[in-house]
């Protein structure tokens, strides 16, 4: 595979590139949906890099937080679908690192209610609020699903062609 340098790169450089097509291109009013697409598009790459299957740069750059990524380091087989298919890798790591920040809540809200201690915020209505602002902001929400999802199928393509290219040469 290629180096995490060459994903890194390659996805600022790809991002960065975007910035001022969409200023020519685009509309004055679908700019900030473009820009949000880019943002969520970079940090698809470099933050959710369909390599946390693997002890990669991406893995150490989450520092003492790759906690959260070991058991998807462990159980994901490295360059399987689950990481690298088109479209649903990013998706899947997002869910996941969505299930495993709730379930980081929830054990805390059991351990503190076990002395006595109450968080001030509730979980439940949490994802009730998470819910709602998915309705209100729909254009948002597929704005940044389109740059998950096309951050994590650019690092596959280029995966795919070092493959490729490693066979023909
Ligand atoms: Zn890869």
């Amino acid at each position: 595979m290629p180096s995490g340098k060459v994903h890194d790169w390659v996805t600022i450089g790809t991002a960065l590139g975007a910035i001022p097509l969409t200023g020519m291109y685009l509309p004055p009013e679908t700019r900030p949906l473009a820009w949000l697409a880019i943002a969520s598009y970079a940090f698809s790459g470099i933050w959710l890099s369909s390599d946390l299957d693997v002890d990669s740069s991406a893995y150490r750059r989450w520092g003492p937080l790759r906690v959260l990524w070991y058991p998807y380091q462990k159980l994901v087989p490295h360059r399987s679908w689950i990481s690298h298919g088109l479209g649903v890798g990013p998706i899947l790591r997002v869910v996941y690192l969505v299930g495993v920040l709730l379930l980081l809540i929830f054990g805390l809200n059991w351990v503190l209610a076990r002395v006595g201690l109450a968080l001030q915020v509730d979980p439940h209505s949490w994802l009730l609020h998470a819910t709602d602002w998915v309705f209100t902001y729909q254009r948002e929400v597929w704005a940044l699903l389109i740059g998950l999802v096309a951050g994590g199928a650019v690092h596959s393509l280029l995966d795919f062609a070092h493959t490729r290219l490693k066979r023909w040469f």
